[in-house]
């Protein structure tokens, strides 16, 4: 294996990860837009020197699934040629920002998270100190409008509200306010503040959730010379459906997070400005007229905003993830054909502990281990099952017989 090859969480373009169906090139989209001739672009590197399958990450990133090893130059070089690399991988890895998508459409937005996202990310590209960040740690810049970002993990949360923008840091709910202007200097200064503290723990904390828990909120605001403004009202995941046809774009869910090299190439051609990837498994084409939907749909893709796949996560599985000893979406998508009224995320099928497809809490979680399943209520991956070493067919009949509550 190659020294630019990594095992881990956060691979990049640079930086490769290895999986069970090759190698994985993530790449970091500025404020998630992407024009629609560079999008046929990506699908056609993903379906030449991959196997054409594409994930949309929790963070709004692409990821380019099983790039073969003696492809991967020519794939570099033709992100390079379509401007998609960086300098060098820590000036790609520290670019973890992720922004409202239709801040120039949404009446609702109180400010521009595109435009804030792209100085943000210049300004923490220029400086090697923040190239230091773990590689995890991540901003994010909502809007104010109807596309709420409270779900999305960020160790650094800046939100627009009137003039001013707010920061708060994971894992608390006090905030500080700055004029708009301000906003980058004081999300460096915080990132600067948990390099600085962080080293000075034993063992240092890689995520901002971990220092507040150490230190508090206060004490690193105060190291950074930001004065608190109080407690920051809690904002709904979202005030809108995402999937369908609305004035200001028409939505396409994705389900588990992929698409393929030809539906990418779909919805550029379908694009009328151009592609928004979400960190919400759904991508927004900004401005198109609703009659895209059924080609939408024709594809395979997500056009209706209650269909039961977009209420299950399941991450790749096996055999695609070395990780897993089962598979896992083909069973996500039997179990939810059970549930089919159901809004919000109920099922997580996931291929070990690990949680890649989602952080949060869901009423059934269902986890591979050995090749059997553990089942967990109410739960994450990590926590206690119920039930373990479960086989697909007996989780779908402990499902249909209405013994677990859904
Ligand atoms: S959760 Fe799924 S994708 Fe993540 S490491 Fe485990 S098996 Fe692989």
């Amino acid at each position: 294996m190659s020294d630019t090859l990594v095992r881990g969480w956060c691979p990049g373009a640079l930086r490769p990860m290895r999986s069970g169906d090759g190698l994985i090139l993530r790449l970091r989209i500025t404020g998630g837009r992407l024009a629609p001739d560079a999008a046929r672009a990506v699908a056609d590197l993903a379906a030449r020197h991959g196997n054409g399958e594409i994930d949309l990450g929790r963070r709004g990133g692409l990821q380019l699934r099983g790039i073969r090893d003696d492809h991967l130059s020519a794939a570099i070089t033709g992100l390079a040629e379509l401007g998609l690399l960086d300098a060098d991988a820590g000036a790609e890895a520290v670019r973890n920002v992720v922004a409202s998508p239709l801040s120039d459409r949404d009446e609702m937005a109180e400010g521009d998270a595109f435009a804030l996202a792209k100085q943000l990310e210049t300004a923490l590209v220029a400086d090697d100190f923040f190239h230091a960040l773990p590689a995890k740690f991540g901003f994010s810049i909502d809007d104010g409008g109807h596309f709420a970002l409270a779900d999305v993990p960020a160790d650094v949360r800046l939100r627009f509200a009137g003039g001013d923008v707010t920061l708060s840091l994971d894992g608390n709910v006090q905030a500080v306010k700055v004029p708009g202007g301000m906003a980058v200097a004081a999300a460096l200064r915080i990132a600067q503040v948990f390099l600085d503290l962080a080293r000075c723990i034993d063992p240092p904390p890689r995520r901002m959730a971990a220092l507040v828990a150490q230190i508090g909120a206060e004490a690193i605001f105060a190291a950074a010379g930001l004065a608190p403004a109080g407690l920051l009202p809690a904002r709904r995941h979202l005030a809108v459906p995402l999937i369908g046809a609305f004035p200001t774009h028409v939505g396409v869910g994705l389900p588990f997070g992929r698409l393929t090299a030809g539906q990418l190439h779909l919805l550029a051609d379908l694009a009328t400005v151009d592609i928004r990837l979400t960190p919400f498994r759904a991508i927004l084409l900004a401005g198109a007229p609703a009659n895209v939907l059924p080609r939408v749909a024709e594809a395979g893709l997500v056009a209706l905003s209650d269909d039961p796949l977009l209420a299950v996560a399941a991450c790749p599985g096996a055999p695609a993830c070395a990780s897993a000893s089962v598979e896992t979406r083909d069973l996500a998508r039997r179990l939810a054909a059970l549930n089919s009224e159901a809004r919000g995320v109920w099922l997580h099928v996931s291929g070990c502990e690990k949680g890649c497809a989602s952080s949060a809490s869901h009423a059934v979680t269902l986890v591979g281990r050995d090749g059997g399943l553990d089942l967990v209520l109410d739960g994450r991956p990590t926590d206690p099952a119920r039930l373990s070493g479960l086989s697909p067919a007996a989780v779908e009949a402990l499902l249909r017989s209405g013994m677990i509550d859904r």
